[in-house]
Parts: structure tokens; C-alpha cells; sequence
């Protein structure tokens, strides 16, 4: 399995798994699990979750999926802005592990910048590390300011990754902000990396996809996760999409793939304001 570094000293899968709207519905639960064990199967070993996400639903579907192979699996939950108080994030943090059938958290985020000052979540957060309940912290949809902001306060430049909205058709991170996180040694975190559908019946990425024999899935994730630094979470809930997205890990985009993908989309050419779902 590829991974990435963290400064930390560990290292994180490239290519994961979303979970956003599972564990919403009882009767897709098999599916599911099914999809989560077979990603883990096939090398991708990063799963993320949110407390949000199916209201705690989708960190039980987590814990079916990993239990038995908890030791091969990179654990990622999000902590909502409303509970990252200093001892809301921790009370959030031991309802997860318990949802999640695990002790410990790979990474722990806090899902977007909320009223709590950043200070003291940081502070809940290195509490966490040291307590040995998270073993890395990070933030999601920071833009360049909030991570400016963030690498002010006290151990704020401790921050192992931000998760942000990054996709062939949503590059705007590409101006600026991933660029600064690489050069702080900061993991980026695509989410919704194939655009939540919509990208992938664009003529110039299906001819790339044909051209390497994979779908236009597999090609809009090798885009993302061929940057140094970054790791894509896509979600998929059935065998054959998590089948089709872990062949992104063999594919080698070259140049030419790369000018036709550039001029179907574009990369930014001003800065903008981090788009957000
Ligand atoms: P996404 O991964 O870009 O797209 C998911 C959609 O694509 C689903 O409808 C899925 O269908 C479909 N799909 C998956 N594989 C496919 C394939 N090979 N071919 C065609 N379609 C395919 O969108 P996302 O779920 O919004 O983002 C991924 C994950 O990022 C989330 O699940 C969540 O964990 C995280 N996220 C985080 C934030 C944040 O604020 N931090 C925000 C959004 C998302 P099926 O389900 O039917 O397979």
C-alpha cells in the first residue's frame, strides 16, 4: 500500500474510503460492511468517519467492517465544531471510540472551524494524544487563513492534516493552500474526490480512463493522490465502485493525460474562497 508521511513520524494510506451517509439505513447495513471489508481487502486501508455522519450510524457500521482487523486499518473521525469545547471534544472523542469498537483513533478532526476558540480544542486534542485515545489531530475545510490562525496558537503547528474539498472539477486549493500544507508537512485530505458523480461522464476523462484500460473513476483519483502529500477518501457503497476505485493505485498518469485532464479542468488561475459541502 502507498503511503504518506506524517510529521509525526507515522504514515497514512493513500487511497481510503468515505462513509458519509452510511449507517442511515438499517436495510443497506450488509452492503455496507460488505463494501468497507472489501476496500480493506483490496489496500484500502484508511477509513473515514464522522460522529455526524448518520448520527453516530455510520462510526457502528465502521466498527462492524474493522472488527477482527482493527491493526490494519487507519482509523479517521471528525468531532463536530458544536462539541470541540476542551471537554466536549474529549466526551466526543470517548462516544466515538465506543461507536468505533476500537481504543485508539488515528487521526481525530475537527469536521469545520465552529465557535470554540482554536486554542482550546487544540488543547483537548493534545490531551487525547497524550491520554493515548488519538494518536494524531488534525482540522477539515481550513482555508489558507484558518491555517495560518491555527499554526499561531499553542502546539497549533502539531496539526497532522486538513481535510478539504479536492477534485478535477474543484481545484481552487491548488492556488494556494495546497502548497502551503506541503510545505508545512501537512497532509491534505481529499474529500469527495470524484465529485460526488457528476465529473465522471466528462468526455476528456472517459477517453483518458479508456486509454488506461480503468474507469474515469480510478483516473479522477490517480489525479488527486499522484500529488505529493495528498490522499483521497472516496466513498463507495458497492463492490464494483470500490472494486474500480482501487485500480487508481495503478495507474501512472502521464504527460499528456495530464494537459488533456487541464484542459477539460482548468486549474485555478486566481485565489477564491475554500469551497465547502
Ligand atoms: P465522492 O466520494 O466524491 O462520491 C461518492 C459518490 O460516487 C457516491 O454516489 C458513490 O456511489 C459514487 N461512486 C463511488 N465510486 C464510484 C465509481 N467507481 N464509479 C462511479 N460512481 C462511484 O463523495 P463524498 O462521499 O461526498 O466524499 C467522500 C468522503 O469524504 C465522504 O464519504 C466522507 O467520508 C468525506 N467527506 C468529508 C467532508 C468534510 O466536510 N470533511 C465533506 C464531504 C465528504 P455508491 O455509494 O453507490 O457507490
Amino acid at each position: 500500500m502507498r503511503t504518506v508521511k506524517l510529521a509525526s513520524g507515522g504514515a497514512m494510506p493513500v487511497l481510503g474510503l468515505g462513509t458519509w451517509h452510511m449507517g442511515e439505513n438499517a436495510r443497506a447495513q450488509a452492503a455496507e460492511i460488505a463494501a468497507l471489508r472489501r476496500g480493506l481487502d483490496l489496500g484500502l486501508t484508511l477509513i473515514d468517519t464522522a460522529e455526524m455522519y448518520g448520527d453516530g450510524g455510520a462510526e457502528e457500521i465502521v466498527g462492524k467492517a474493522i472488527e477482527g482487523r482493527r491493526h490494519a486499518v487507519y482509523l479517521v473521525s471528525k468531532v463536530y465544531p458544536h462539541n470541540a469545547s476542551r471537554q466536549g471534544t474529549v466526551a466526543a472523542c470517548e462516544r466515538s471510540l465506543k461507536r468505533l469498537g476500537t481504543d485508539v483513533i488515528d487521526l481525530y478532526l475537527l469536521h469545520w472551524r465552529g465557535r470554540y476558540p482554536l486554542e482550546e480544542t487544540v488543547v483537548a486534542f493534545e490531551g487525547l494524544k497524550q491520554a493515548g485515545k488519538i494518536r494524531d489531530w488534525g482540522v477539515s475545510n481550513f482555508d489558507v487563513a484558518d491555517m495560518q490562525q491555527l499554526a499561531a496558537v499553542p502546539a497549533g503547528s502539531a496539526c497532522a492534516s486538513n481535510q478539504v474539498l479536492y477534485h478535477l472539477g474543484e481545484r481552487g486549493i491548488e492556488f494556494q493552500l495546497l502548497g502551503d500544507m506541503a510545505e508545512a508537512g501537512i497532509v491534505t485530505m481529499a474529500y469527495s474526490p470524484l465529485g460526488q458523480g457528476p465529473i465522471l461522464g466528462e468526455p476528456t476523462l472517459v477517453a483518458v480512463a479508456r486509454k488506461h484500460g480503468v474507469t474515469p473513476a480510478a483516473i479522477a483519483l490517480a489525479y488527486v493522490i499522484e500529488r505529493p502529500g495528498v490522499v483521497a477518501i472516496p466513498k463507495a457503497s458497492t463492490l464494483a465502485h470500490v472494486d474500480a476505485n482501487a485500480k487508481a493505485l495503478d495507474v501512472r498518469l502521464d504527460d499528456q493525460d495530464r494537459a488533456d485532464l487541464d484542459r477539460a479542468f482548468p486549474p485555478p488561475k486566481r485565489a477564491s474562497p475554500l469551497a465547502m459541502l
